[in-house]
């Protein structure tokens, strides 16, 4: 059975203090604990940014890649080994602006594996410039008049483009916080886990008492996370007040493609009978 404490790596996170990923981190560790999945049976992968530093901080196996690219990590991990428990955590300019392409195509594909967004609303280890998310209007040190572009939508992407579990948690609402993230790593199939979360030192805005006042959850309301229109519908609120969280859409039983694509642990093959020389004389 693993721990918190086992799950609890040497390295101490040096993040401002308040920062959301403090207890998304916390979260995330008492998720693994309370699902019982043996540590080394995890990967953790991430891009650049300041929350994708996570997975120095969790003790399993873990990949700090190129900005935007922990997808494509955590997909060969998965292609390679399906017995593994896969999740990449993600800033939402490393995953919703740099990385995009990848978040798309791989709801797609439903593989089996689960993103995390650290969603402050701005790229924090660059400075604060605006990012995907940041709304129109919102001034910073790359809009200093306001930012001009619509922010984009990754419930209602997350649902329209083949994500089988779709949600969204609040960084200080940390008990069902864990509950969303516990079951969108149970889930087979891609699960998105959206985290509003603050940046205290470059969003000024969206605080943790913004957050407060403006967030409320999906099933104090009795959505049916079954019901697709009913989660887009959901996935299209965002107003004053009017900002929902908790579990929009999930769908069971659709096919992921590591089943599909190997269903097999391609990492236990014997690889004993081959001979690369001839290759790597060719490449010379
Ligand atoms: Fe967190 Fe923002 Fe500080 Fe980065 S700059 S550690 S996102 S509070």
């Amino acid at each position: 059975m693993t721990s918190i404490q086992d799950l609890t790596a040497r390295e101490l996170p040096v993040w401002c203090p308040s920062c959301g990923d403090f207890n998304l981190l916390h979260a995330l560790k008492t998720a693994l604990a309370g699902l019982g999945i043996p540590q080394e049976n995890v990967v953790l992968t991430s891009g650049i940014g300041c929350g994708s530093k996570l997975p120095h901080f969790v003790n399993t196996y873990g990949f700090e890649g190129l900005h935007g690219r922990g997808i494509p990590v955590a997909t060969g991990a998965k292609l390679v080994n399906p017995a593994l428990t896969v999740i990449t955590v993600a800033g939402d300019g490393d995953i919703y602006g740099i990385g995009g392409n990848h978040f798309m195509h791989t709801m797609r594909r439903n593989i089996d594996m689960t993103l995390i967004v650290q969603n402050n609303a701005v790229y924090g280890l660059t400075k604060g410039q605006y990012s995907p998310t940041t709304r129109r209007g919102t001034k910073t040190p790359s809009s200093p008049n306001g930012s001009l572009e619509e922010p984009i939508n990754p419930m209602a992407l997350g649902i329209i483009m083949g994500a089988t579990y779709v949600a969204r948690a609040f960084a200080y609402d940390i008990q069902h916080m864990t509950g969303l993230i516990k079951s969108g790593i149970a889930h087979k199939g891609f699960s998105i886990i959206d985290v509003l979360q603050p940046c205290a030192t470059y969003n000024k805005v969206n605080d943790v008492a913004w957050y407060r006042r403006n967030v409320y959850r999906l099933e104090d309301e009795g959505h049916d996370p079954g019901d697709k229109p009913k989660a887009l519908e959901k996935a299209m609120e965002w107003a004053e007040g009017r900002i929902p969280t908790g579990l929009f859409y999930q769908v069971s039983g659709k096919p992921t493609y590591d089943q599909e694509a190997t269903n097999h642990a391609v990492v236990n093959d014997d690889i004993s009978d081959i001979d690369i020389r001839p290759l790597l004389a060719k490449a010379k």
